[in-house]
């Protein structure tokens, strides 16, 4: 057994460990709130395990961030510090698992990362020899640029001696993904409300009694927030940061020109088994146009824009690759990203809310698959799993 395995291995035996609190809440109505990967994941996983489940979204599955994603699993660089990056390494694991019983597309080959300005380039190689020295094995190596040239032909890697490769990396189909899980979960008996807008919680003796929605009253004692960008306004909580949106484009399937996702400058760029290439912008907009979109748009205002935008990303993307000729753009989309405060996920029960639990995270497409099955057992078991102690929301006060 090699030392990551080993490593990971204790990491998961630790977890049955934790401290339980009694009663288990298998027959207990559980609602979701929430049906971006992270709800939809949680969801499948309590249903799976002898949970009721009720899943509920203001709008319809994916329609949040997780519809609107660049959907890059990674558990590399910048990953910090190590409980973050230890629990990405395990959501690798987990997606390996989940696709046992799912054909998700997921394109496994690594991604190759570097930068134009030397002192970003300067700060990549630093953060890397950084995360070598974490207790457990990370797969990121710096490779030459003629080994990634040989890896991906229609790459230019400019004057760049060092190529970060990050081997175990994916990229995933996130829509498709969770259309699968969703439909699974639905044969599985669980109950999905689409549209159904959560508006307060009803609570006796400091405890949920029931959910209003703008379809009615739901009867639970325990609710799950994933409901990304809104989970503040949601819970009248003070734990996230103001969102920042992103570009993504993804094309007409075409015959293969992009093995690994590929991480440049100022634009992303990936190509799924289907043969459709998603690109995604970097930078986002600037704070000032920030306060304009106080709405988060997921389109354009107009064709005009959109062609604007659709144009800057390609032809920054063309500076450093000659895999974009002939290609049609099918999709154009602004996604908003879940920010905790510190960036860190926030996982974990909310201590004044008894029976609320809460999921909101950035990077929630690399984690959905590990975060869902360690949820499901912290609320099945009722109990504390020791992994995710870093990642409570109690830090924020
Ligand atoms: C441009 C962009 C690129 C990204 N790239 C990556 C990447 O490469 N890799 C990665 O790991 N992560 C990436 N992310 C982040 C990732 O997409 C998110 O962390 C993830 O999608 C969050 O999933 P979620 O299920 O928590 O939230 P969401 O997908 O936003 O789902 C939340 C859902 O809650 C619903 N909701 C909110 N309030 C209510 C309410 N009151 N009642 C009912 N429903 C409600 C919303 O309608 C929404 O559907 C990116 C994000 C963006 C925007």
């Amino acid at each position: 057994m090699d030392r990551r395995t080993f490593t990971k291995l204790i990491g998961l035996l630790a977890m049955p460990s934790g401290k339980s609190f009694g009663k288990t809440l298998k027959n207990t109505n559980i609602v979701v709130i929430g049906a971006g990967i992270l709800g939809t994941m949680i969801a499948y996983e309590l249903i799976k395990r002898g949970s009721r489940v009720t899943l509920i979204d203001k709008n319809y599955p994916a329609s949040g961030a997780s519809g609107n994603s660049f959907s890059w699993i990674n558990a590399t660089y910048p990953k910090k510090p190590y409980s973050y990056n230890l629990l990405s390494q395990l959501g690798i694991d987990a997606y390996r698992s989940l696709e046992k019983e799912f054909h998700f597309d997921i394109k496994w080959n690594g991604s190759l990362e570097w930068f134009k300005q030397s002192s970003q380039q300067k700060n990549l190689v630093a953060e890397i020899n950084e995360v070598k020295k974490y207790p457990t094995f990370t797969p990121v190596d710096l490779i030459s640029k003629s080994e990634a040239k040989r890896m991906e032909p229609n790459v230019y890697f400019g004057n760049k001696k060092q190529i970060a490769y990050s081997k175990s990396d994916g990229a995933l189909d996130t829509v498709q993904a969770i259309q699968m899980i969703q439909n699974k979960f639905e044969r599985l008996g669980g109950e999905s409300i689409f549209p159904c807008e959560f508006l307060k919680l009803n609570q006796q003796n400091g405890k949920i009694k029931s959910i209003e929605t703008n379809q009615g009253t739901i009867e639970t004692n325990q609710a799950v927030f994933a409901s990304g960008i809104n989970t503040d306004k949601n819970l009248g909580l003070n734990i996230s940061s103001t969102p920042t949106p992103g570009i993504i484009l993804r094309t007409a399937p075409v015959d293969n020109r992009f093995n690994r996702i590929i991480v440049g400058p100022g634009v992303h760029i990936h190509q799924q088994k289907d043969g459709v290439i998603v690109l995604g912008e970097q930078g986002g907009a600037p704070l000032t146009h920030i306060d304009r979109l106080k709405e988060r748009p997921s389109i354009f205002p107009s064709k005009e824009f959109e062609q604007m935008h659709t144009e800057r990303i390609i032809n920054t993307a063309k500076k450093f690759t000659s895999g974009l000729e002939n290609i049609h753009v099918n999709q154009v989309s602004i996604g908003w990203r879940p920010l905790p405060k510190d960036r860190i996920p926030i996982i974990g029960r909310i201590k004044k809310m008894q029976g609320v639990y809460v999921s909101m995270m950035h990077s929630g497409i690399s984690l959905a698959a590990i975060v869902s099955k360690l949820i499901s057992e912290e609320l099945l078991e009722n109990k504390n799993i020791p992994i995710l102690d870093h990642f409570r929301p109690s830090r924020f006060g």
